[in-house]
């Protein structure tokens, strides 16, 4: 099995949301946190379900987005889903997968289905359907660009500058309210499952770096440099 869904996950982040976890076989190959394995996956409960369902043998992405749509059909769909709390959908086709199977969740009960992606540049917006997604990016150009593509965005940051909405180089961004403090779980916030306000309020939502921090701080280093400062003239 290389992708499965957990009904009313005990992830204290999720706060009792459902969740499904598939292989890294299914990131797309350039996720910077994938390739300097910074991934949060890859540390601490994650790392153990990501051992457990990461198969020696390779499959497709699409055979693995059918698996995940498989496993949620089978929850309930009284709690809200976040689809990927460990994997991605690196194609169209198995986003559109994935995409159908949360349709059908979101009928049961009325709740919603979110997620993150690191294949914003190759897969369209359109994939995704009724699922609010976020495209996950770790620079402000970036973001520019996933929102051309239509998608909303979260930007992952060192530090927050402030705990409230502020600009980082022209993006309005949101710090997580979770890692701020100011809500016990995504269940209590749910703003990530509002893509369309996001959009609407010009937002994107800001996460400090987690998981191997020290890998994860670095890569955001090389993708950030600090701009050189002009040396001081000595000619008057
Ligand atoms: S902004 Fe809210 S919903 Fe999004 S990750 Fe943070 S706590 Fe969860």
């Amino acid at each position: 099995m290389q992708a499965i869904a957990v009904e009313n996950s005990n992830n204290k982040k999720l706060g009792g949301m459902s969740t499904t976890y598939a292989s890294l076989q299914t990131c797309p190959k350039d996720c910077p946190f994938l390739k300097s394995k910074s991934c949060y996956a890859m540390m601490g409960p994650c790392a153990v379900t990501k051992d457990r369902i990461g198969a020696k043998r390779a499959n497709s992405k699409l055979s693995i987005a059918k698996q995940e749509a498989r496993a949620i059909d089978t929850l309930s769909g009284r709690w809200p889903l976040r689809i990927h709390t460990i994997g991605d959908c690196s194609t169209a086709a198995a986003a559109r997968t994935v995409a159908k199977a949360a349709k059908r969740f979101m009928a049961k009960h009325n709740e919603a289905a979110y997620t993150y992606t690191h294949a914003w540049r190759t897969v369209p917006r359109s994939a995704w359907g009724k699922v609010s997604v976020l495209a996950s990016c770790e620079t402000v150009t970036e973001v520019r660009a996933a929102k051309a593509k239509g998608y909303a965005a979260t930007l992952v940051l060192e530090k927050f500058a402030s705990d409230s909405v502020h600009f980082v180089n022209g993006v309005r961004v949101m710090p997580c309210l979770k890692q701020t403090g100011r809500s016990r779980s995504c269940l209590d916030c749910g703003l990530c499952m509002k893509e369309a306000s996001l959009k609407k309020a010009g937002l994107t939502i800001g996460f400090k770096v987690h998981g191997p921090s020290v890998k994860a701080a670095m890569m955001l280093a090389a993708k950030n440099p600090v701009p050189k400062t002009p040396k001081a003239s000595t000619t008057l």
